[in-house]
């Protein structure tokens, strides 16, 4: 009743293909490979056939594969009627969003998939290239590799490093599973069997409504991909399980990392069911859907949630992804408080807006003292641990919105104080520099005490537009050479105004 249908894939794809299990699934369809040529040259109708050739009967067949190679057999399609061709416009467009592909395209990326890159030598002869030519071409057109990571070849970072030593790019790695393969190929079996049935006068209107579903999900997980802020991508995710199956409730369970006190299997619930959200191997949390309000259909969503279940872990972790590059850009990786980037961007900001509002900004200059002393005696290691201990006691002291805590190079630290007086600015000065004598950590070599003291400089003013923030910088830069110079683990104060410093 429903037609025997043959889905035809480019080789490249087979591994992820076959993994999906298609038969066990859908007996009635059959799946098959040409041979991947990536356009060179573009296949010819024969070779199409010939891929089939002995192999069964059927009614409709599907091609999947890319449009430039399948340009040459898109006549014939159309006059062998069951025949469909699905060229993409990018082979990779079958496993991920082009949108979230383009994204990365557009930083220069050369992309691949884990089925081009078991056959990277081969492409690269047949495209006449030696070493030294693969390096010149591609370090023309681009800045890295990236591999769009399916899963489903265990070979492929190697082969993906291989091929980035080869042409001397560095690589990346998207790792986006198969859920999007899933639902673009369940898509196209059930397109199939609203056809089988529509000719056979049966009433479509339950594979319609399953069909539109599918395509719905589809639909509102290539949005998914997009979103940049980890929380909104899991409002995001249980929105759209809210909208497909209606439940009671659906909320996200995350995991911590490296727990591994939760099971990682799908639990069936009366009218619901707890679905694992992973990637890489990785379990991110536990999505839970309940009071579903047509239980008889649980275990039809149950398998569609399985579909979906791949892009959303993905969109978590790119997320992540997009957070942690954003967080490297931002703060200082060895103390995690603000870096000089961020500093500079802010004491701007907060210069003009005390210039606008007429009120005291003050800067504290931190310095530790003797320190290549303490590193030549303790270590790098040591020193690194001093400046996250020092960087703590800074940050623990200045939690008013507004102000910032920076590190501004090597033991030096800087605090942005905006509407604050300069006797209060020594204040606090004061208060961090007592917490760190009484942290007491030993620095032997030091000549003024036996551990890690500091030395601060003090700087305010009123801003205006006369001015310029990099004063207000001289000004604590010249308290703070004061306080090195009239014995250090002391704070001295500087104000200025048009006329100077005092
Ligand atoms: P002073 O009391 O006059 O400030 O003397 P000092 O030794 O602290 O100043 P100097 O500028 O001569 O040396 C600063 C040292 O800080 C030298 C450098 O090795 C060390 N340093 C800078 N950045 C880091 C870092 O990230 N980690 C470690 N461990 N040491 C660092
Ligand atoms: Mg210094
Ligand atoms: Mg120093």
């Amino acid at each position: 009743m429903t037609g025997k249908h043959v889905i035809l894939c480019c080789n490249h794809f087979r591994q992820e293909v076959e993994s999906l299990k298609i038969s066990e699934e859908y007996p009635h369809v059959q799946v098959m490979f040409f041979p991947a040529r990536c356009g060179q040259p573009p296949l010819a109708w024969e070779e199409l056939r010939d891929s089939m050739l002995g192999s069964m009967e059927y009614d409709y067949i599907d091609v999947l594969g890319g449009s430039y190679c399948l340009a040459g057999v898109d006549t014939y399609a159309e006059i062998l009627k069951p025949f469909h061709i699905h060229g993409m416009r990018q082979c990779f467009h079958i496993f991920a969003n082009p949108d979230m592909v383009g994204h990365y395209a557009e930083k220069g990326l050369y992309t691949v998939t884990p089925g081009w890159l078991s056959h990277w030598r081969q492409f690269i002869n047949l495209w006449g290239f030696d070493r030294a030519t693969a390096q010149q071409y591609f370090s023309e057109s681009s800045t890295g590799i990236l591999l769009i990571d399916t899963g489903a070849d265990k070979d492929a970072y190697r082969n993906l490093q291989e091929f980035s030593d080869f042409i001397g790019l560095p690589n990346e790695t998207v790792p986006v599973g198969l859920g999007f393969l899933h639902l673009f190929v369940t898509n196209v079996i059930l397109q199939r069997q609203i056809e089988a049935n529509n000719k056979n006068h049966i009433s479509i209107d339950e594979k319609q409504k399953i069909l539109s579903h599918y395509a719905m999900a589809l639909d509102l997980l290539r949005t998914l991909t997009n979103v940049q802020i980890e929380s909104d991508v899991i409002h995001q995710i249980t929105e759209i399980f809210s909208m497909l199956f209606a439940p009671k409730t659906v909320s996200f369970n995350p995991c911590e990392s490296g727990d591994s006190s939760t099971e990682n299997y799908t639990i069936r619930l009366d009218k619901g069911f707890i679905l694992p959200i992973s990637s890489s191997g990785t379990l991110l949390g536990m999505l839970e859907i309940d009071g579903l309000e047509f239980p008889e259909y649980l275990e039809y969503y149950l398998s569609l949630a399985s579909g979906m279940v791949d892009i959303c872990g993905m969109a978590i972790i790119n997320a992540r992804h997009y957070q942690e590059i954003k967080d490297m850009a931002y703060t200082d990786g060895l103390t995690k408080i603000a870096n000089r980037r961020t500093f500079d961007t802010h004491i701007e900001i907060e210069w003009k807006r005390m210039t606008r509002e007429q009120k005291k900004l003050s800067l504290i200059m931190c310095d530790v003292d003797y320190f290549k002393r303490y590193n030549d005696t303790y270590g790098h290691l040591a020193g690194d641990e001093c400046l996250r201990e020092v960087a703590k006691v800074l940050a623990s002291n200045c939690k008013r919105p507004g102000d910032i805590v920076a590190r501004y190079g090597g033991e030096e630290f800087v605090i942005l104080l905006s509407d604050t007086e300069a006797d209060m600015a020594f204040l606090l000065a004061e208060r961090i520099r007592q917490s760190i004598e009484k942290l007491c950590i030993p620095h032997a070599a030091s000549m003024v005490k036996p551990y890690v003291t500091l030395s601060m400089g003090v700087a305010c003013c009123v801003p205006t537009n006369s001015l310029s923030a990099q004063n207000l910088m001289t000004c604590a830069d010249t308290a703070l050479y004061e306080s090195k110079s009239t014995g250090r683990n002391r704070t001295m104060v500087k104000t200025f105004n048009g006329e100077g410093i005092s």
